[in-house]
């Protein structure tokens, strides 16, 4: 198997999710987040790195590798969905929060939370660019204000780890809300920095169907007739729940499309562009943060529906941080909790499986073809094949032979 041994191999063999924290570590004068021709941020090396910087940067890279989380003795650890310490229903305490948001605004209401009660300084997470608004800005907000502007879901590209670095030298105390994999790249981080086990004690995510790629909100936009440079807004869902997709032109005209049409109704003219480390993701489901936060959909007939309804998420705990973080912005009146059965969860969440199930095929067939790939370890490998099943493997191994004959995990590098 050939090793990533470079940020170059990261790319090129589509493993980057696009984090930001090798700009971040390296400085940007070295290496910058910039577009590519796939439509995702991708690290742009601008000066060879010294070995020992190199070194640092691969170790916390989540396309170069990623390791699970091991259970505290006596904490439950479910096979599939990993870390359970308690699920609930969950919503923001403001009605402006829970209908702005993403779904119940249950991550910007920790996030405010989190800074109102000074448990930290400030929180990093992201928030739609005003000038160029399919793209997505990484944010260090200091004020909960700051935290409720960047709500809603954020579906194409983004880097929200490109302060972190800078956050660790000021001394500053503070929260990442990120996806799974830059959850994972923090925890990687705190393996060898001391700072972040001080200075980063909240790890907020949510569950992740992948992240797509900034053609896909383009065509979007250009379905309604509305070219990128006379976007005004775009915006992915929120306003509602799920809420629509919207696009407003510069000449004010606005387009809605509901959750259902846009991403369930066959013939449109674009699909969810997943980069490909989506596809061999081992965790999507955040099992490294202290609280992961999936929408909590509606159940009707015994299957999740998108019917507009006010938002709810599921609060799933997966530390003791996370379980105390829960009880106490319930107790500040910051957010609203109620039970939620694990039969509920799983229906909720069903389309997690197949990929949380898959990833030890599709690694053993990149192995096999010598593809580079991430470095996986403590993610129930023997446990996710046995789930597969006989079936599951074969399909998963096979489908992503396919890819790679097909070249689906190339990239080129940015430019
Ligand atoms: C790419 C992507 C895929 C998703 N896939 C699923 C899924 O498969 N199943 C599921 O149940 N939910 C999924 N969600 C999550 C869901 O859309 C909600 O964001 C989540 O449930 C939190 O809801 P909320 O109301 O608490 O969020 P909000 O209160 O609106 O807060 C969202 C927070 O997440 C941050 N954020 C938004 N987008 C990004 C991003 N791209 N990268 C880093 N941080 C971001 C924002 O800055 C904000 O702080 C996905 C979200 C994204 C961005
Ligand atoms: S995954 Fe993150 S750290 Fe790794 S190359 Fe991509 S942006 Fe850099
Ligand atoms: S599917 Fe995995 S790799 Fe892709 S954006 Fe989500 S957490 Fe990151």
């Amino acid at each position: 198997m050939s090793k990533v041994r470079d940020l170059e191999t990261v790319v090129r063999y589509g493993l980057c999710t696009s984090c930001g924290l090798c700009e971040s570590m390296a400085g940007r004068d070295r290496v910058e987040m910039v577009v590519s021709a796939t439509g995702h941020l991708r690290p742009k090396v601008k000066t060879k790195l010294e070995p020992a910087l190199l070194g640092r940067i691969l170790a916390v890279c989540p396309g170069a590798g990623v390791t699970g989380p091991s259970a505290a003795e006596g904490q439950p650890m479910h096979p599939k969905w990993g870390p359970l310490l308690s699920l609930q229903r969950s919503w923001a305490a403001s009605d402006a929060v829970r209908h702005k948001a993403a779904a119940g605004g249950t991550l910007t209401a920790l996030g405010a939370y989190l800074l109102d009660s000074g448990k930290v300084e400030a929180v990093v997470h992201v928030r739609a660019s005003t000038s160029d608004p399919i793209t997505t800005d990484s944010l260090v907000s200091r004020s909960a204000q700051d935290v409720i502007s960047g709500a809603q879901s954020r579906y194409a590209t983004s880097s929200p780890l490109r302060h972190v670095m800078r956050l660790l030298d000021e001394g500053t105390r503070f929260a990442v809300i990120g996806k799974p994999c830059d959850v994972a790249a923090i925890r990687a981080l705190g393996r060898i920095d001391t700072r972040v086990s001080k200075q980063i004690p909240y790890l907020l995510t949510i569950f992740c169907g992948g992240e797509a790629n900034l053609q896909t909100a383009e065509k979007i936009a250009a379905f309604h007739g509305v070219p990128r440079k006379d976007i005004a807004l775009f915006r992915w869902r929120g306003e509602g729940w799920p809420g629509p997709t919207r696009v407003s032109a510069r000449d004010g005209r606005v387009f809605d499309m509901s959750y259902e049409e846009t991403w369930y109704e066959k013939g449109k003219p674009w699909t969810y562009d997943l980069q490909f480390r989506c596809k061999i993701c081992p965790d999507a489901i955040g099992e490294q943060a202290d609280v992961a936060v999936p929408d909590g959909w509606v159940i009707e007939n015994g299957k999740r529906i998108f019917r507009e309804a006010p938002g709810v998420n599921v609060a799933v705990a997966r530390t003791d941080a996370g379980v105390r973080l829960l009880r106490d912005a319930s107790a500040a009146g910051a957010l609203k909790l109620t039970p939620c059965s694990f039969e509920d969860f799983e229906i909720m969440h069903n389309d997690h499986t197949r990929r949380k199930v898959s990833h030890p095929a599709r690694a053993l067939a990149l192995f096999l073809l010598g593809q580079p790939n991430l470095r996986i370890r403590r993610y129930r490998a023997w446990q996710a094949m046995r789930l597969a099943g006989l079936g599951g493997n074969w399909t998963a191994f096979w489908g992503m032979v396919r890819r790679v004959l097909e070249r689906a995990n190339r990239e080129p590098l940015p430019r």
